[in-house]
């Protein structure tokens, strides 16, 4: 797609540290770094987000994740967890709208990396529940 910065990387446009490619799917190093090792994982094909995959190619990118992070796992001993981060649409941080999957190595609770979760679980009941699941289940049905 023109004027996608991702579409340009996997022409090869604009260089990238490339961590591993196939015929679906590149993986190159975020330019932010995070954490050392910072990677992120994205279809060649241009999906501007979560919304957009069709079935076959969101199960074959994330069939590469796992190979991905035990290969961290292997090159850096020190890394202790793995946070996979997907940010889809501007209110939810995504700013490249290439769809893109963040594996960010973890090395210790202080890396410069803040996910908080507000737990509400005091506001909600069975039923009000109940009525969120049936609102999504009937979508899916
Ligand atoms: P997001 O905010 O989830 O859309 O993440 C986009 C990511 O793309 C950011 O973490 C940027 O650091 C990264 N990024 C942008 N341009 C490049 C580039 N040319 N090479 C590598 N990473 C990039
Ligand atoms: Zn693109």
């Amino acid at each position: 797609m023109e004027d996608c910065i991702f579409c340009k990387i996997v022409a090869g446009e604009i260089p990238c540290h490339k961590v591993y490619e196939d015929e679906l799917v590149l993986a190159f190093l975020d330019i932010s770094q995070v954490t050392p090792g910072h990677t992120l994982v994205i279809p060649k094909q241009h999906v501007t987000d979560i919304f957009a995959y069709e079935d076959d190619l969101a199960g074959q990118v994330f069939a590469r994740i796992p190979k991905i992070a035990r290969a961290m796992e292997q090159a850096f001993p020190d890394m202790k967890g793995l946070n996979i981060v997907n940010n889809n649409r501007p209110l939810a941080y995504q700013s490249v709208f290439h769809s893109h999957f963040h594996l960010i190595p973890r090395y210790h609770k202080e890396d410069g990396f803040g996910l908080t979760f507000t737990n509400h679980q005091a506001d909600y009941d069975a039923e009000s529940l109940g009525q969120i699941a049936s609102k999504l289940s009937n979508q899916l049905s």
